[in-house]
C-alpha cells in the first residue's frame, strides 16, 4: 500500500493547472484572517510566499536564522532565472521549457509538475520585473536573455552576476510591505529546531532564539518549510557556509517522507579547492559558458601558462565530444566530463584538478567592455580571489557541490505525507529529476512561494476554519520542547577535544570520496561504515564550548552536523539503491561504452521515497511510479 497520493489532476497536460486552480477549495476574506501560517526560510521561496499569504490576508509569521531575511542563501544565486517568454523569437515556448527540464532531470521528474513550473515561468519574470528586479535589457529596452546549460534557446532572464541578489531583494521588499500592513511577522536569527504535530497534523515548532538561546514555541494551523538544500553535507560547496539539512530532517524524522536523496548536483564551474584551510567554495556562474570556451592541454601534463599554449594543441573537449551542445551541455554532463580529463592527467594549475575556462575568443570579437557589462562582478571577484585576471589568462575552474535535487516528498500541492506541512523551494524534490538545469532553480522557489503554494494552501485550510487559533500550552508543544532540550544538553555535555566544523569536514571528505560525481557500489558500502565510524566519534568526542541559554554557534553547527549524519546514511543508501545511472546519480557499473549514464527505466523509472523507522533502524523505500504520457523516455543525447 502506498503512503502518499501525488495528487495529478486528471486531463491534458496544459490543462492540469488551469483546471486544477478552478475547482480548488477556497477561503473566504473573513477567514483567511483567522487563519495563521508558520514559514520557516526567507529565501526567495519562503519570503514570496510569505508575501504572498500575507497580501491574500493570512496571518503569517516567517523565521530564519539570518540576521536579515536579506541574507538568506538565495542572495547568492548569480546567472539568472528562466522563463519561457521566446523575446528572442527562437522557437522557444512553455512546452520546449518542459521538455528541456524533462529531458534534462533525465527522465525522473513528474510531468504534470514540470509541465507547471515552465507555465508559471513566465509569470515569473512579469512579477519580478513588477518587485523592481532591474534584469538586464536590449539597446530597445526590451528584457534580454542569455543561455544556459541542455537548451539551444536562450531563455535566461539576468541581472549582470547577481540575478539572486536582486530577486531576493525584490522579493524581500514584499515582505516588508506586508510585515509594514501587519499580516506578516518577521522572526529573525531563529532556528528551527523541530516541528510539533497534534493529532497527525503539523501545528507549529520549537525554536531557539539564537541571540539569548531561549528555546521559544509558536503554533499556527499550517506550517510550509522553505529551508534551502543540503549541498553542503560535502563541507566544501558554493552554498552558503550555514545551509543545512536540518529543518527538513526534523521533519523527515516527524514522519515527513524523503525523496530522491542521492540526487545531488556537482556545478562543473567552481573556483577549485586553493588550501586545506578553505571552508567554502565559490561559484562561476553557467552563464559563462555561454563565452567561456573550456579546454585543456592536449599534452598530458603541459604545464606551459595558458596564453603560451598554441591553439591547435588545445583540446576543447567539450565542443569535440558534444558539438550540438558545445560548452553548454547541462552540468552533470560537463562535471564528469572535467573530472574525466583531470583523472586521465590534462588538469592544468598545480594540483592538476583544473580546466580552463577561456574568454580571449570572445574578448577579441566582441570588445572587453561587451563581456564586463555581463559578467563584471563574477571576473572581479574571481581576481579577489585568485590574484589571476580573467581579462588577461583563462580562469581555472573545478566541479564542485552545488544543489540537491532530492529532498522532501511532496504532492502537486507541495504538501508533504504530513498534513498540513509544506515543503518549497529547494527543500522540496518536485521538479528537476536527477539533474537541474542552470537557472530553473529562482525559477522553481519563485513558482512555488509566489504563484503555487498560494494557490494549493486553500484547499487544505478551507477544512480548517473551524479549528480555532492553537495553543502552544498544549502537552505536544512540551513534549517537543523537553526533547529538544534533552538533545541540546546530550550535545554539550559530550565535553570532547574536537569542533564540530573538524567533523563536518571529514564527513565532507568521505561524502564527496564515494557519494560525489562518480559512485560504485563498493565505496558507497566503504562509505556507510566510515560515516558510522565517523558518527560514533562525534557522539563521543565532540566539543563544545559555552552554554545552551547564550549565543553559541559552535552548538548550532554541532545540531546540523549530527543531522547531517544521518542524513549522509540515507543519501548514500538511496545511491546504493538506484541501481542505474540517470542525471548526476552517475554509478561507474551502469555506464555506456563512451562513458554516458546508463539508465535503466525498466526498474528505476520511479521517485524513491523513504521513510524513518526511528534511530538506528532501516528506512523503509516506497516508490512513487513515474508516469510519462506526453514524452517519450529517451536516451539523454547533447552530441
Ligand atoms: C553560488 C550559487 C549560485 C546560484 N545561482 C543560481 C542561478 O543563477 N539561478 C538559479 O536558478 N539558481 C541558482 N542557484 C540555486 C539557488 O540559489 C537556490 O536553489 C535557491 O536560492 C534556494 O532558495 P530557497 O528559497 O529554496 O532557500 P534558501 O535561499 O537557501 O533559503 C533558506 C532559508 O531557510 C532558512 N532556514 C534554513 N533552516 C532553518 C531552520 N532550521 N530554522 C530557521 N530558518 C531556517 C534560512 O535562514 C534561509 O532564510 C545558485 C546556487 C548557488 C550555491
Amino acid at each position: 500500500m502506498e503512503k502518499f497520493n501525488s495528487k495529478i489532476p486528471d486531463g491534458p497536460l496544459a490543462r492540469k493547472w488551469t483546471k486544477y486552480k478552478a475547482s480548488v477549495k477556497l477561503v473566504s476574506p473573513a477567514n483567511k484572517k483567522k487563519l495563521e501560517i508558520i514559514v520557516i526560510g526567507s529565501g526567495v521561496a519562503g519570503a514570496g510566499a510569505a508575501s504572498a499569504l500575507g497580501e491574500l490576508g493570512y496571518n503569517v509569521k516567517i523565521f530564519c536564522y539570518n540576521d536579515s531575511p536579506r541574507r538568506a542563501h538565495s542572495v547568492a544565486s548569480q546567472g539568472g532565472v528562466n522563463a519561457a517568454k521566446n523575446y528572442q523569437n527562437d522557437g522557444d515556448s512553455v512546452y520546449r521549457l518542459f521538455l528541456d527540464m524533462i529531458k534534462g532531470g533525465d527522465f525522473r521528474s513528474r510531468e504534470g509538475n514540470v509541465y507547471r513550473a515552465a507555465e508559471v515561468s513566465n509569470q515569473v519574470i512579469d512579477h519580478f520585473t513588477a518587485l523592481g528586479v532591474p534584469f538586464a535589457r536590449d539597446y530597445g529596452g526590451t528584457l534580454n536573455t542569455r543561455s544556459f546549460g541542455g537548451v539551444q534557446v536562450s531563455r535566461t532572464f539576468y541581472a549582470k552576476g547577481q540575478t539572486g541578489q536582486q530577486c531576493l531583494l525584490g522579493t524581500y521588499a514584499a515582505l516588508n510591505r506586508q510585515i509594514k500592513k501587519g499580516t506578516v511577522t518577521m522572526y529573525p536569527r531563529r532556528e528551527m529546531l523541530d516541528l510539533v504535530l497534534i493529532d497527525g497534523k503539523a501545528r507549529g515548532i520549537i525554536a531557539r532564539n539564537l541571540i539569548t538561546g531561549k528555546i521559544e514555541k509558536y503554533a499556527a494551523h499550517v506550517v510550509v518549510l522553505a529551508t534551502g538544500g543540503y549541498g553542503t553535507i560535502y563541507y566544501l560547496s558554493t552554498l552558503a557556509v550555514n545551509s543545512n539539512g536540518s529543518a527538513a530532517w526534523k521533519a523527515h524524522k516527524k514522519g515527513a517522507l524523503f525523496a530522491n536523496p542521492s540526487f545531488v548536483q556537482i556545478h562543473p564551474t567552481s573556483i577549485p579547492q586553493l588550501n586545506e584551510f578553505q571552508s567554502k567554495l565559490t561559484l562561476m556562474s553557467e552563464s559563462l559558458r555561454n563565452d567561456g570556451r573550456i579546454w585543456v592541454p592536449k599534452t598530458k601534463g603541459d604545464k606551459r601558462p595558458a596564453n603560451e599554449i598554441p591553439e591547435e594543441e588545445r583540446d576543447y573537449y567539450l565542443e569535440r565530444r558534444y558539438p550540438a551542445f558545445g560548452n553548454l551541455v547541462p552540468r552533470d554532463i560537463a562535471s564528469r566530463a572535467a573530472k574525466e580529463r583531470c583523472d586521465a592527467g590534462y588538469g592544468v594549475g598545480k594540483t592538476g584538478l583544473a580546466v580552463n575556462l577561456d574568454f580571449m575568443d570572445a574578448i577579441k570579437k566582441q570588445g572587453k567592455k561587451a563581456i564586463e557589462n555581463k559578467y563584471g562582478n563574477l571576473f572581479d571577484m574571481y581576481k579577489t580571489i585568485t590574484g589571476m585576471d580573467p581579462y588577461e589568462e583563462p580562469m581555472r575552474i573545478y566541479p564542485a557541490g552545488h544543489y540537491t535535487m532530492g529532498g522532501l516528498w511532496v504532492d502537486y500541492e507541495l504538501m508533504t505525507t504530513i498534513q498540513g506541512l509544506y515543503a518549497i523551494g529547494e527543500a522540496n524534490f518536485s521538479d528537476h529529476g536527477a539533474n537541474r538545469l542552470g537557472a530553473s532553480s529562482l525559477m522553481q522557489i519563485a513558482a512555488d512561494g509566489f504563484f503555487i503554494l498560494p494557490n494549493t494552501i486553500s484547499n487544505y485550510l478551507a477544512d480548517e476554519i473551524h479549528v480555532p487559533k492553537i495553543s502552544t500550552d498544549k502537552p505536544e508543544f512540551e513534549e517537543a520542547e523537553k526533547s529538544v532540550v534533552e538533545k541540546l544538553n546530550k550535545l554539550i555535555s559530550i565535553k570532547g577535544k574536537q569542533t564540530a566544523a573538524s567533523f563536518h569536514k571529514r564527513l565532507g571528505k568521505i561524502m564527496w570520496d564515494y557519494c560525489g560525481m562518480i559512485r560504485n557500489k563498493e565505496g558507497l558500502e566503504k562509505a556507510i561504515t566510515l560515516v558510522n565510524e565517523l558518527k560514533e566519534e562525534f557522539w563521543r568526542d565532540l566539543n563544545i564550548p559555552g552554554t545552551i541559554y547564550e549565543l553559541n554557534p559552535e552548538l548550532e553547527k554541532a545540531g546540523r552536523v549530527a543531522d547531517f549524519f544521518d542524513l549522509a546514511i540515507l543519501l548514500i543508501t538511496d545511491a546504493l539503491n538506484r541501481n542505474e545511472s540517470c542525471g548526476a546519480h552517475f554509478r561507474e557499473e551502469y555506464q555506456t561504452p563512451d562513458g554516458e549514464a546508463m539508465r535503466n527505466d525498466a526498474e528505476f523509472a520511479y521517485v524513491a521515497a523513504w521513510e524513518y523507522k526511528g534511530e538506528g533502524k532501516p528506512h523503509i523505500l516506497h516508490k512513487e511510479e513515474l508516469k510519462f504520457e506526453e514524452v517519450e523516455m529517451k536516451v539523454r543525447s547533447y552530441k
